[in-house]
């Protein structure tokens, strides 16, 4: 067997790695921190246990494709609850929106709001279903190594209006100001602005309503566990607490890494899971096509970060579901501030979880774990002092939450602790603190993004949101997939040569 490495125990790197392996290349994966799954990591605290990241888990055929490989079955390894409603919206006007899968609940609560909008929405669920279609079951898990694969989806963007936003979209066919607010904000799971990001990201809608919504018993960190547990039965390393300081490469192509511990792990295959500036500007500072692309990559526009809060509280709260919004006063001018903004808002927006509603376990006995989230700006764009921001943000949102949706939070708090925009930036080597690294705006897509293959330096590939096709768990598992193709052609070119 041949070596691989995979930089990163990300969901990107650990798919990539599980194809490698169940391909019969031997895989080692190199993570930094004291645990796996990158921005899925774990926090456990005074008895609750907080997933740090993704908690929204659609697509499961995408993962379920993983175990397939080795000709073994997800459920074996973790189950997959499904959660209604997928997520309930809220104004600060007190309405509310049961987003489900039924479309005859979502006909009647869309009627009762507008009645108009009821064949309006059909026709967006038509439209969003058509660029799934094209978008991510054709073309998300597809290299574009090249600008001729790029000139030849053209006709297809064109013909699906991709130059337009997805609010501009959405605004086509719905006419309620709620209405739209919830049909639109989905770009914002993959780091994307509804108000620039291309239209191509309303597949989100319809990706959910094909597949679900699902939560992994056990929390996000199950999924991780399982993937994990796979690839080290099939025989694959990994290494904890093994940062990688440098990616080498010799006679111009790939010879293995140096890890920050001085020792060095030869390979002429390494994909990095790590962040893309990160792994062109910081490990691969001695390399020209290195300082090449990290010089391109500074030019481009990363997406905005997250404000997180992970707190326990004693008692359980039965009116709140599982994943709420929680829509401030303003939609356009926040998002605007959250992506070109100098500073913090005044107002925000939210994402509350609250897992113990699906799993139970994952708080002590009569207890309820949760964790808010607050899309804010990166640190290119707003000079921020976290260190101090941060506990007066975390104070504002707590209040905020006690008065719209969590009466005596204050009085019932057991654990809190908070994950800013320079937690991203140190303990993941974020660029800019970016929570979703490269924006997902058309010209920065598919071809324009980083390439899965790294072309002037034989053996290095990439994997994870900052490549195609970008952020989320569908995003970075079907970046695996792209990557795995790429390596594994390359590997029968150079045994036919
Ligand atoms: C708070 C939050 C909530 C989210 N919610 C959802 C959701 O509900 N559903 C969804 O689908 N997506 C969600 N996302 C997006 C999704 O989590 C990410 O897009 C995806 O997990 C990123 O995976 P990745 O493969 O790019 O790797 P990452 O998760 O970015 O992992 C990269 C890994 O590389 C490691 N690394 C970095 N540098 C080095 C180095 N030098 N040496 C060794 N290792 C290194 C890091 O420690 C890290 O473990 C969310 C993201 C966040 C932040």
């Amino acid at each position: 067997m041949s070596k691989a490495i995979v930089i990163g125990s990300g969901f990107g790197g650990l798919a990539l790695a599980l194809r490698l392996q169940s391909a019969g290349i031997d895989t080692i994966i190199l993570e930094r921190r004291d645990k796996p799954g990158g921005r899925a990591y774990v926090y456990q605290d005074a008895g609750f246990t907080f997933d740090a990241g993704p908690t929204v888990i659609t697509d499961p055929t995408a993962l379920e494709e993983l175990f397939a490989l080795s000709g073994r079955r997800m459920a074996d390894y973790v189950t997959l609850l499904p959660v209604s409603p997928f997520y309930r919206l809220c104004w600060e006007d007190g309405y509310s929106f049961d987003y489900v899968n039924d479309q005859e609940e979502l006909d009647r609560q869309i009627g009762a709001k507008s009645p108009d909008d009821v064949a309006g929405y059909r026709r967006f669920l038509d439209y969003s279903r058509a660029v799934l279609d094209e978008g991510y079951t054709k073309l998300g898990h597809v290299p574009f190594p090249d600008f001729r694969s790029m000139v030849r989806v053209a006709p297809q963007l064109i013909r699906l209006e991709s130059y337009r936003s997805v609010y501009n979209m959405v605004s086509r066919f719905i006419r309620d100001p709620h209405l739209r607010q919830a049909f639109s904000f989905h770009s914002l799971l993959v780091g994307g602005n509804p108000f620039e990001t291309s239209s191509i990201y309303a597949l989100i809608h319809a990706l959910e309503r094909q597949w679900g919504v699902f939560f992994p018993q056990g929390g996000t960190g199950a999924l991780v566990a399982g993937m994990l547990r796979l690839f080290t039965e099939l025989g694959g390393q990994v290494r904890l607490n093994a940062g990688v300081d440098e990616i080498l490469v010799e006679q111009g192509r790939v010879a293995g890494v140096r890890l920050e511990s001085g020792e060095r792990v030869d390979s002429q295959l390494v994909a990095s899971n790590a962040d893309v500036m990160h792994t062109y500007d910081r490990l691969l500072r001695a390399d020209a096509t290195g300082r090449r692309r990290a010089a391109s990559l500074r030019r481009k526009r990363f997406s905005m970060s997250l404000f997180v809060i992970y707190f326990g509280l004693r008692g359980v709260r039965p009116d709140v579901r599982h994943h709420t919004v929680l829509f401030g006063p303003r939609y356009r001018e926040l998002l605007q501030d959250i992506f070109h903004g100098k500073e913090l808002a005044e107002d925000f927006s939210l994402y509350l979880h609250a897992p113990t509603v699906t799993d139970p376990s994952l708080a002590p006995p009569g207890h309820s774990a949760w964790y808010v989230l607050a899309p804010v700006p990166h640190l290119g764009n707003a000079a921020i002092d976290w260190e101090v921001e941060g506990p007066r943000y975390r104070d504002r949102i707590l209040d905020y939450l006690e008065r719209q949706i969590i009466p005596g939070l204050r009085r019932d708090l057991v654990t809190a602790r908070i994950f800013t925009p320079c937690d991203f930036r140190d303990e993941l080597n974020a660029h800019l603190g970016s929570a979703f690294s490269l924006e997902p705006v058309l010209w920065q897509s598919a071809y324009f993004r980083t390439h899965n293959k790294e072309r002037d330096i034989p053996g290095l590939y990439f994997v994870g949101a900052g490549t195609h096709p970008g952020a989320g768990i569908p995003g970075v598992v079907g970046s695996a997939k792209a990557t795995a193709g790429l390596i594994l052609q390359d590997r029968l070119q150079r045994s036919a040569a």
